[in-house]
């Protein structure tokens, strides 16, 4: 058997046909037609009015942070149980990051408990954060409602980190990603589509989305002169990337039905086995099953990992919190032991689209005999 890795992409589309293609044309850099194909295509996937193309998830979230009023002087709450360049895009930013518990039943940001201190910082006349970055972790979503009522009480924004959450969507079907004012998502290598590298803003509010644009160009001023308004950046993703991209982006349905297959297997065989705890989505709400994860509750996570990757299985743990981290040890939090706990006890198992079932079912087998079934 070979060895079953975390999570790899599946190129198996058009993606050879489509770089063929961009170098054919020579268009290879950030001017070129896939750009705006992928853009259109990824918009109309996700339901969002427009999308912009970046160079990376996280230079989408700088951005996105950017054009809803993160900015010195501002503090931006952002779950603290994440992938560091979360919190890091805030940072960028020149915003204090407030970092969020996690609840644990999504493992998300815990959106209840921020809404009570938001309500109590107003009632004591102090400054409101700008706009919130929400993570939507593993592909589960987050719960949205108590940040919507922040939003039409205070004005304050939303943005959707949704990196991890290509194909997730809310109780109501939306997508992530369309119920904040932006949406971020990621195409690095082990995302649930890859352009190689790259990023999608997508918002339904033409102004943010031109700002977007602007920002990720550079700031350049339409016309040939090179004149610029405001310090912008070399955000753009380029033509071949974008063909990969696209590429991938056909076979969403295929690797989301994968993965979906995959986690059901996963869940049968451990939901009810005291030994490990798996995160749910809200009632209603669908995962993207991008890594399928879960705590140790035997309490020997790392000795597990280590077991199951002697056994041929890339298996690995999840993030510490970002306030164990030390770019940001000092940034002020709201609680923090769930995201500990998490941190200490989660780890993922092979997720790939194309991982087979019998694969899982060594994977389940080695899990279960390591704790005694
Ligand atoms: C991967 C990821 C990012 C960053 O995306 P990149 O494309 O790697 O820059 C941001 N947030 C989360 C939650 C991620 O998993």
């Amino acid at each position: 058997m070979r060895r079953i890795p975390l999570c790899e992409p599946v190129l198996r589309g058009n993606e050879g046909v489509y770089l063929a293609e961009c170098i054919e044309s020579g268009y290879v850099s950030t001017v070129g037609p896939f750009v705006q194909r992928f853009e259109e295509a990824f918009a109309r996937r996700v339901g969002a009015r427009h999308a912009v193309a970046c160079s990376s998830g996280t230079a989408a979230l700088h951005v996105a942070l950017v054009v809803t009023g993160a900015k010195p002087g501002t503090t931006v709450p952002v779950s603290t149980f994440t992938f560091v360049a979360s919190v890091n895009a805030v940072a960028y930013t020149g915003a204090t990051p407030l970092l969020v518990d996690s609840e644990p039943v999504t493992w998300n940001m815990d959106s209840e408990r921020l809404h009570e201190h938001v309500l109590a910082w107003a009632a004591a006349g102090k400054p409101l954060p700008p706009t919130i970055e929400v993570v939507h972790i593993l592909g589960v979503p987050a719960d949205m409602e108590p940040l919507i009522d922040l939003r039409s009480r205070f004005g304050i924004r939303i943005v959707e980190d949704a990196a991890e959450s290509l194909g997730a969507s809310f109780s109501n079907g939306a997508s992530v990603g369309t119920l904040g004012d932006v949406g971020c998502f990621s195409f690095n290598g082990n995302k649930v589509i890859t352009a190689g590298g790259g990023g999608m803003i997508v918002t339904d509010d033409v102004e943010l989305a031109e700002r977007c644009r602007h920002l990720t160009t550079q700031a350049k001023l339409p016309g040939s002169s090179y004149q610029h308004d405001e310090i912008g950046f070399n955000y753009r993703l380029t033509n071949l990337a974008a063909a990969v991209g696209l590429a991938q982006l056909e076979q969403l349905d295929q690797f989301l039905a994968a993965k979906k297959s995959s986690a059901e297997r996963y869940r049968s065989a451990l939901s009810g086995i005291d030994a490990f705890s798996l995160p749910e989505p809200h009632n209603g709400a669908t995962s993207s099953d991008w890594l399928f994860s879960m705590l140790d509750c035997v309490g020997n996570r790392d000795q597990l990992v280590d077991d199951l990757s002697d056994a041929g299985i890339g298996a690995r743990p999840v993030w510490w919190p970002a306030h164990l981290q030390q770019p940001h040890l000092r940034s002020p939090r709201i609680g923090g032991e769930c995201a500990e706990r998490l941190g200490a006890q989660g780890f993922s198992v092979p997720s790939s689209a194309d991982v087979t079932d019998d694969e899982i079912e060594h994977v389940i087998e080695q899990l279960l005999t390591a704790r005694g079934h």
